[in-house]
């Protein structure tokens, strides 16, 4: 296993071709803009090392029987997918923002089974494939980018209807020791954190897709491959000297979009090629992990919490019912986030692989709970905190001679509690709420690991309707029909 200094010093070897602002950035990993995505991802590697959260953070290599970085993790049991909901929240409370890792350890395991699946019944030899991939990964502790939404250009249309071919990452040419691959793979959570990336296809595929149906892996700076940073709200307070003013100091979360410019990939790192039949499984088993995965949120829930009890005390009015009782509220509703995330690993089933599986009707009723209750959450902080989040000074015109003293007696609220702390408390609900954390705690609870109505859909078609009518008239002593 890497400890935090070892995965910074790997992420050095790496020669990625990363764009931001309109320019190649040289030095990645102390890019002040990037660098506390990578801290947040490093904690993975921190936490593994600490012997109090071995149990959670560490587990056995199936493979090797060697101990291994829980996000390298295939699970063999219901334990261990309890275990990941539970690391997910330990992270998300320690970093308070997207640590990125989940998208790898969820990718595995749905290729896990995915792969075996199609060998059953295609006679191919993609789980032998997968298995030597994933004792490299084991064995190297890297951190992978599951990467799996393409651009799709218009959602009306299938992948070989699209005007333009690219919109879904397709086989461009075959040759006899791989496959050369071109598209793009957009949002794509700590990206340029990773050592590896693992691509697999979007949605369910029919006959004449067979082209787009791919999943592969590549290392993160193989040739052809480009990543083009998103911009988040308020990232530029990252380049800012003081740490008053950026919120959340330490850590962020970044999105790219990957571009795959006719890439070349070898054989033994293919484990789907024109399978078009087994292309939905693999989104659903992977959506499904990565539903379960959002766990992480009721971690940053945790820190929000913590941060707007604390604003209410520095204010004083932590004895207030309204404010209690707002309080409960929020901890009701982040405890219902952790609930779906426990129980859907907790109802998780054996698949013919060996691999267990969330419970899918659960993980989609999890994730769209994640859809909404982080926002409420958000709101009642918002409520609670007051309007200062969004009023504060910067720190220079705080720390000036002339208007430094007026900030300091007019935004002093306990007298206990220094006008400093309570910036800093006040600048973390801003940057939860509304800065780059807020990209992390709201726009991908809503839409990361799919939207809303991608849950809705899944939750339809996995409810057992025939039963439930048929136990309601039952007890009505009607005939079914
Ligand atoms: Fe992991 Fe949560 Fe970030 Fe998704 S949003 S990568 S589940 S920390
Ligand atoms: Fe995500």
């Amino acid at each position: 296993m890497m400890n935090a200094a070892q995965y910074e010093e790997s992420l050095r070897e790496l020669n990625l071709v990363v764009y931001m602002f309109g320019k190649r950035v040289k030095n990645v990993v102390d890019d002040p803009i990037i660098r506390p995505s990578m801290n947040a991802v490093a904690k993975t590697y921190e936490m593994a090392e600490l012997p109090e959260y071995e149990d959670l953070m560490t587990a056995t290599s199936h493979i090797t029987g060697n101990k291994i970085n829980r996000f390298t993790h295939i699970h063999q049991d219901t334990s261990d997918l309890i275990k990941k909901a539970k690391m997910g929240r330990l992270l998300g409370a320690n970093t308070g923002c997207c640590f990125q890792r989940c998208v790898g350890v969820d990718a595995l395991n749905a290729l896990s089974i995915v792969t075996y699946n199609i060998d059953q019944d295609k006679k191919t030899n993609y789980y032998d494939r997968f298995i030597k991939y994933l004792t490299f990964v084991q064995e190297n502790d890297f951190t992978c980018d599951g990467a799996m939404t393409d651009p799709k250009g218009d959602r009306s249309l299938p992948p070989h209807k699209q005007a333009d071919p690219d919109m879904y990452m397709h086989i461009v040419e075959e040759r006899e020791d791989g496959i050369v691959v071109r598209g793009a793979k957009a949002h794509q959570t700590g990206a340029v954190n990773s050592h590896e990336i693992i691509v697999m296809p979007t949605i369910a595929m029919r006959s004449e897709d067979r082209d787009y149906a791919i999943s592969f892996a590549l290392p993160s700076d193989a040739e052809g491959i480009k990543y083009i940073m998103g911009r988040q709200s308020c990232d530029t307070r990252k380049l800012e000297d003081s740490f008053l003013d950026r919120g959340n100091s330490y850590f962020g979360g970044h999105e790219a979009l990957c571009v795959f410019d006719n890439v070349f990939v070898p054989w033994e790192r293919v484990f789907m090629c024109r399978e078009y039949e087994f292309a939905g499984q693999l989104v659903e088993k992977f959506a499904s992990y990565h539903r379960q995965s959002y766990a992480c949120k009721s971690g940053v829930g945790d820190v929000l919490i913590g941060a707007t009890q604390t604003a209410a005390e520095y204010n004083g009015v932590q004895k207030a019912s309204h404010i209690k009782d707002k309080i409960v509220e929020m901890n009701h509703l982040n405890e219902t986030l952790f609930s779906g995330a426990i129980s859907c690993g907790a109802e998780g089933k054996k698949e013919p692989s060996g691999t267990f599986s969330v419970d899918p009707l659960l993980a989609n009723v999890s994730k769209q709970n994640v859809t909404r209750m982080p926002y409420e959450i958000a709101r009642l902080s918002q409520d609670i905190a007051g309007g200062l989040i969004v009023t504060l000074p910067s720190a220079e015109d705080y720390r000036s001679d002339e208007t430094g003293p007026w900030i300091e007696k007019y935004f002093k609220g306990n007298a206990a509690v220094s006008t400093e702390d309570r910036f800093k408390i006040l600048r973390l609900i801003e940057n939860l709420t509304l800065g780059t954390a807020a990209v992390g705690y709201l726009t991908e609870s809503m839409h990361g690991a799919g939207s809303p109505q991608a849950q809705r859909v899944m939750i339809s078609r996995l409810v057992d309707m025939a039963k439930k009518k048929s136990l309601a008239q039952k007890l009505c002593g009607i005939e079914p029909i």
